[in-house]
């Protein structure tokens, strides 16, 4: 029997862009986490932006920003239930799939949210199952402000990582106005938005 400690990182990853890797790779290293699961979103339940990346683009933009580090997966959990993607979905099917395939072991769950993110969750479906499921860790993120929503004591762990000022919004819009997004995104990442012309202006 091994346990393991499994951070899960939810988005619409479109694009994945640096900040998204320097918070995982900062919090895997933090809490010691043997691995960091990136979920991208079905059809993304508060945003809904005309020039979207289909989800298997946003799936395999994620798979290439991912791939060179071993600490990393993604999963098709989100990408696959049909719907709109809510975090206590994405965390039970997580764990269903991991007591199917390794019955004699048990994990810790971690769950990693920027400081928008992490200010929304009490409006998230079912706030009380995504804190039986796993430990919430809110990390920084230039222009917002990191505090715990008021959630129960210990169910949250707020985190200082590197500051990188990126969002996808940013990215999407760069590319709409044939600015660089070198540097901001992985080279893969830039490649297949390239190949695939994604958030060129209409
Ligand atoms: P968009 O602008 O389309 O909302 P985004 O950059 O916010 O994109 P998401 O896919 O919405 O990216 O974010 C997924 C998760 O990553 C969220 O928890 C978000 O808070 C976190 N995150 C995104 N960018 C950063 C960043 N630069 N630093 C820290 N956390 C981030
Ligand atoms: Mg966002």
């Amino acid at each position: 029997m091994t346990h393991s400690r499994i951070g899960v990182m939810g988005g619409s990853f479109d694009p994945i862009h640096h900040g998204h890797l320097v918070a995982a790779s900062e919090v895997a290293h933090r809490f010691s986490l043997d691995r960091v699961l990136f979920s991208p979103t079905g059809q993304a339940w508060h945003k809904q932006s005309a020039n979207a990346a289909s989800p298997e683009l946003r799936y395999l933009m994620t798979v290439v920003a991912t791939a060179g580090d071993p600490r990393f997966d993604v999963t098709r959990v989100d990408i696959d239930r049909p719907g709109p993607t809510y975090t206590v979905d994405t965390l039970r099917d997580l764990q269903a799939g991991f007591g199917r395939a390794h019955p004699q072991d048990t994990a810790d769950w971690f769950f990693i949210t920027g400081a928008d993110a992490l200010a929304e969750v009490v409006a998230w479906r079912d706030p009380d199952g995504i804190l039986e499921r796993a430990h919430l860790i809110g990390v920084t993120r230039p222009g917002h402000v990191l505090r715990d929503p008021g959630l129960a004591a210990g169910s949250a762990t707020l985190v200082e990582v590197p500051a990188l000022a990126i969002s996808s919004t940013d990215v999407r819009a760069r590319v709409a106005r044939g600015e660089p997004i070198g540097y901001l995104v992985p080279d893969g990442v830039a490649h297949l938005i390239a190949k695939h012309r994604l958030y060129a202006a209409p």
